[in-house]
């Protein structure tokens, strides 16, 4: 995790006080307390430069892109395409057109699955998962498998969470066509090795799709660098709004998959005898894209840029720190997913209390964590636990916000002694 910490960006010279300023909701008082706002994995807040940027597109922007001569469109098409541009720098990706609009990560998932995965696998091939999968990681690639007789390979982990990469090495054979991984899991924390797992997958012709959903708003990420295949984001998580993600694909592959749905914008030519589709990224943008999402994810981008992805991942370090031993104190608390340079997402479990009553405890107290499956039913039953309290930070998130959940848990351990 050391790459994260920038030298000349210490982390006192980042100031949460200010950061939070900047997210008009944390003002807002909850049952009469502060919000302790602490479910970031689930979905970040805004700040107040995405609202106004989507606004603004409302305000004075809004037309419908790509097919338009008049003013409005032209600028419609301008600012959509300039949130292609700087999603394509945010990824350090190689050409906008390798940078696909989707409604999420499920929605890249899915695409993936069914356009390469669908052209690509036949029965007796081999997809690989690891054991930390979002359920958007894993049911698209069994949906897959049923229709093309694959099978859906699992790579497991060790008791603190982290992946255990000889066994994935030992389960890419010469069948596995593709290693679909999470770059960091939305219930441990864990950060995985993607550089590692791609040159693994490569060395034996597989590709590799990352689910980045949890990695993007934490950590710097270089499509390049990493040498992934696909790479999956959503931009509601990274300080973005809903409705709008990104597929990254490497153009090569992206110019030989066939489309993911037909419709408008998406073709190069229709008759009733034959239709030619456009090139990547149109070919799978079909219908009137979420232009005010793209946008807004634009603007996303722009505010992590101005605070620094370094900063902010040296602030929230200094704030997971603090808050995994806190809790480790807890007596009762066990902590689930306490692997090396993890990041800031905390799954606990609190001795003979169910999580549904710590999360509805904390809530009157003000505090917003989340409890259940975490969309990761398997990786539930490695742990041996139905569900889990968890507490998730983003770059807002206090020493303060913590204190309170400690004096919440008090409480809720108060309550049923
Ligand atoms: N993967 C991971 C690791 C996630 O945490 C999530 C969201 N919880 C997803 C995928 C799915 O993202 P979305 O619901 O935005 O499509």
């Amino acid at each position: 995790m050391s790459a994260l910490h920038s030298e000349h960006l210490t982390p006192a010279a980042y100031e949460v006080a200010r950061v939070r300023q900047a997210f008009p909701i944390l003002a807002q008082r909850i049952y009469g307390k502060p919000l302790v706002y602490l479910d970031s994995a689930a979905t970040s807040q805004k700040p107040q430069a995405v609202i106004e940027a989507m606004s603004r597109f409302f305000l004075e922007e809004n037309a419908n892109v790509h097919r338009g001569v008049h003013y409005l469109a032209e600028r419609a098409t301008q600012a959509y395409e300039q949130a292609r541009a700087k999603v394509r720098h945010f990824l350090n990706a190689e050409q906008a057109e390798e940078i696909v609009f989707v409604r999420g990560t499920t929605e890249a998932v899915n695409l993936v699955a069914q356009t390469y995965g669908k052209s690509q696998l036949q029965a007796g091939d081999e997809v690989l998962i690891s054991a930390m999968e979002h359920h958007s990681n894993l049911v698209p690639w069994q949906m897959l498998c049923e229709q093309t007789g694959a099978r859906l390979r699992v790579a497991p982990i060790d008791d603190v969470g982290t992946l255990r990469l000889d066994e994935l090495e030992r389960l890419i054979g010469p069948r596995t066509k593709l290693v679909a991984v999470s770059h960091v899991s939305n219930v441990l924390g864990t950060l995985n090795p993607i550089r590692r797992i791609v040159e693994l997958a490569h060395a034996r012709g597989a590709a590799v799709l990352v689910d980045g959903a949890q990695a993007v708003p934490h950590l710097r990420v270089d499509v390049r660098a990493l040498g992934c295949d696909f790479y999956a984001l959503s931009g509601h998580k990274m300080y973005g709004p809903t409705g709008i993600g990104v597929l990254y694909g490497r153009r090569e592959l992206l110019e030989a998959m066939p489309p993911y749905q037909g419709g408008g914008d998406m073709i190069l030519s229709v008759s009733f005898a034959k239709t030619l589709y456009a090139k990547p990224p149109q070919r799978f943008e079909a219908g009137t894209p979420n232009m005010a999402g793209a946008i807004g994810l634009g603007a996303a981008i722009d505010f992590l840029g101005e605070l620094g992805l370094e900063a902010i991942a040296a602030h929230e370090q200094d704030v997971l720190a603090y808050a995994q031993q806190a809790l480790a104190a807890v007596p009762g608390l066990r902590l689930i997913g306490t692997a090396q340079g993890k990041v800031g997402v905390l799954s606990f479990v609190l001795e003979g209390i169910h999580p549904h009553d710590i999360g509805t405890i904390l809530d009157r107290e003000g505090i917003a964590i989340r409890t259940g499956h975490h969309c990761a039913q398997p990786l539930m039953q490695r742990f041996g636990v139905a569900a889990t309290a968890r507490a998730s930070l983003g770059c807002y998130s206090s020493v303060q916000d913590i204190d309170a959940l400690l004096a919440g848990l008090a409480r809720v351990r108060e309550l049923f002694k």
